[in-house]
C-alpha cells in the first residue's frame, strides 16, 4: 500500500498486496481494503501537509506562461493546488488517500463499440465519471470518517483546485511520464483519479514515496502527437492539443492547425495509445462498465451533432462527459473533422462533408457559422 518506492512492476498500492493484513488500528490496510471493495485499481497515501513545492513550481509557470489559455479556473484558487491543508482544502489535513480507476476496456472489448465512440477519447465513451466515480470516493470518504472520532474527510473527483497527478505521484501511485500523464507500471495510464483528504494521519510507514520517471529514452509519445503539443517532454501546451479544442476551449482553433486536428470528435489518446506502458497493460476487463459505450451512440451520426437544438443537446448529453463540450463546440468538432474529410478526398470530393461545412454555415450559433465559411473557403 504505498509504501514501496522500488522500481518493481507492482505499484504501490495495488489490490494484490490489500486486504489480507486488514486488522482494527491498521488505518491504511483499511483503508485499503475498502477501497478495493470499492473497485478501485490502486490506493497509496501522501501527506498532506507538507507543499508541493515543485509541481506548484511548474504549475505556476504554466499558468505565467499563459499556457492555460481560456481555462481561467485553472488560475482561480492558485494557491490551493501547492497545499491541502487551512482554509485551501481542509484545514488540519493530514493525509491524502490517492486513489486510482482504470478504464482501459482492451482492444477486444472496443472492436465492437460505435463508430461515433471510437472517435471519442476512452474515458468520454460511457457515463461521466464525475458522477459514479465520485460516489465511490465519497463512500470511502464516509469510511475514513467512521475510522476515529472527530476525523474529518473531504472526497475529491476533478471537482477542487488540487494537482491530482502530483498528489498521487507523491502517494507513490505510479511516475510521471513524458507525455505528463501519471503512469502506474504494470496497469498504465488509462486511470482516473480521486482522492479523500483527511485529518487522519497514519503511521509513517504508510505513506508512499515518488516512482522514479521510468521513461528511459522512449519519445513515442511525443513523436506521435498529431499537433506538436509538447513544448519539450513533461511539458504539454494545450493551445495545441487536441483534447483542448475537442472539449475545454470556448474559442475557435486556429487555423494554422486545422488541418493537424484530425478525426476526433471528442479528446484525443494518442499520446497514452503509443506508450510501452498501455500496450503491456493488461486490459482492466473487470469492472470497466461504466466505461461501456452509452446505447444511445449507437444511434447518433456525427452530423446530428449540427443539427441538434439546446434540449435535444441536453438530453443527447445526459450523463455524459460530451457535455462538457458544449453545443457549438461539438458542432465545430464535426466541422473540423468534415473539412479533414474533404482535404483528404482530394478532387474527388466528399459530399457529406461538404454538405455538412454547409449546414454548419446555416447554424444559430455564429461561432459555428464563422468556422464553417472559413472552412469553406479553405478546403
Ligand atoms: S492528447 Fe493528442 S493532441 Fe494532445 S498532447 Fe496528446 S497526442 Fe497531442
Ligand atoms: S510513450 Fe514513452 S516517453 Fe511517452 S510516456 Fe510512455 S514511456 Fe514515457
Amino acid at each position: 500500500m504505498g509504501r514501496e518506492s522500488d522500481d518493481t512492476l507492482a505499484p504501490s498500492g495495488s489490490l494484490a498486496e490489500t486486504a489480507t493484513a486488514c486488522h482494527a488500528g491498521q488505518w491504511a490496510d483499511m483503508i485499503c481494503a475498502r477501497a478495493a471493495e470499492l473497485q478501485f485499481d490502486v490506493v497509496g497515501f501522501a501527506r498532506a501537509d507538507e507543499p508541493l513545492r515543485q509541481h506548484k513550481a511548474d504549475f505556476d509557470a504554466f499558468i505565467e506562461q499563459g499556457m492555460h489559455a481560456d481555462m481561467a479556473y485553472l488560475e482561480k484558487h492558485q494557491a490551493a493546488r501547492e497545499r491541502l491543508d487551512g482554509e485551501a482544502i481542509l484545514p488540519g489535513a493530514k493525509t491524502v488517500v490517492c486513489l486510482a480507476r482504470r478504464y482501459d476496456r482492451g482492444a477486444e472489448a472496443e472492436a465492437d463499440d460505435p463508430p461515433l465512440t471510437q472517435r471519442m477519447a476512452r474515458y468520454a465513451r460511457g457515463r461521466d465519471y464525475h458522477g459514479h466515480l465520485h460516489k465511490r470516493v465519497a463512500t470511502l470518504a464516509r469510511f475514513v470518517r467512521g475510522l476515529r472520532p472527530g476525523v474529518v474527510a473531504r472526497a475529491l473527483c476533478d471537482t477542487a483546485p488540487v494537482l491530482e497527478r502530483a498528489w498521487a505521484h507523491r502517494a507513490g501511485l505510479g511516475f510521471i511520464g513524458k507525455n505528463g500523464m501519471l503512469i502506474v507500471p504494470g496497469k498504465g495510464s488509462y486511470c482516473l483519479l480521486g482522492e479523500v483528504v483527511t485529518t487522519l494521519s497514519l503511521q509513517p510507514e504508510a505513506y508512499g514515496k515518488p516512482l522514479n520517471e521510468r521513461c528511459g529514452s522512449c519519445t513515442l509519445c511525443l513523436d506521435a502527437c498529431p499537433t506538436e503539443a509538447f513544448v519539450r517532454p513533461f511539458v504539454l501546451d494545450p493551445r495545441r492539443c487536441v483534447s483542448y479544442y475537442t472539449i475545454e476551449s470556448r474559442s475557435t482553433a486556429p487555423a494554422e492547425l486545422h488541418d493537424k486536428l484530425g478525426d476526433d470528435l471528442f479528446g484525443c489518446d494518442v499520446c497514452q495509445q503509443v506508450c510501452p506502458y498501455n500496450q503491456v497493460a493488461p486490459p482492466a476487463v473487470e469492472a470497466t462498465a461504466p466505461f461501456e459505450p452509452l446505447p444511445r451512440w449507437r444511434e447518433v451520426s456525427p452530423a446530428r451533432w449540427l443539427g441538434v437544438d439546446d434540449d435535444e443537446f441536453l438530453e443527447l448529453t445526459k450523463s455524459s462527459p460530451l457535455r462538457r463540450a458544449t453545443r457549438a463546440g461539438m458542432a465545430q468538432n464535426v466541422l473540423l473533422s468534415a473539412a479533414q474529410r474533404l482535404r483528404q478526398a482530394g478532387p474527388k470530393g466528399d459530399d457529406d462533408a461538404r454538405s455538412q461545412l454547409q449546414q454548419g454555415a446555416r447554424h444559430d450559433d455564429p461561432s459555428v457559422r464563422k468556422l464553417a465559411e472559413q472552412l469553406l473557403g479553405s478546403v
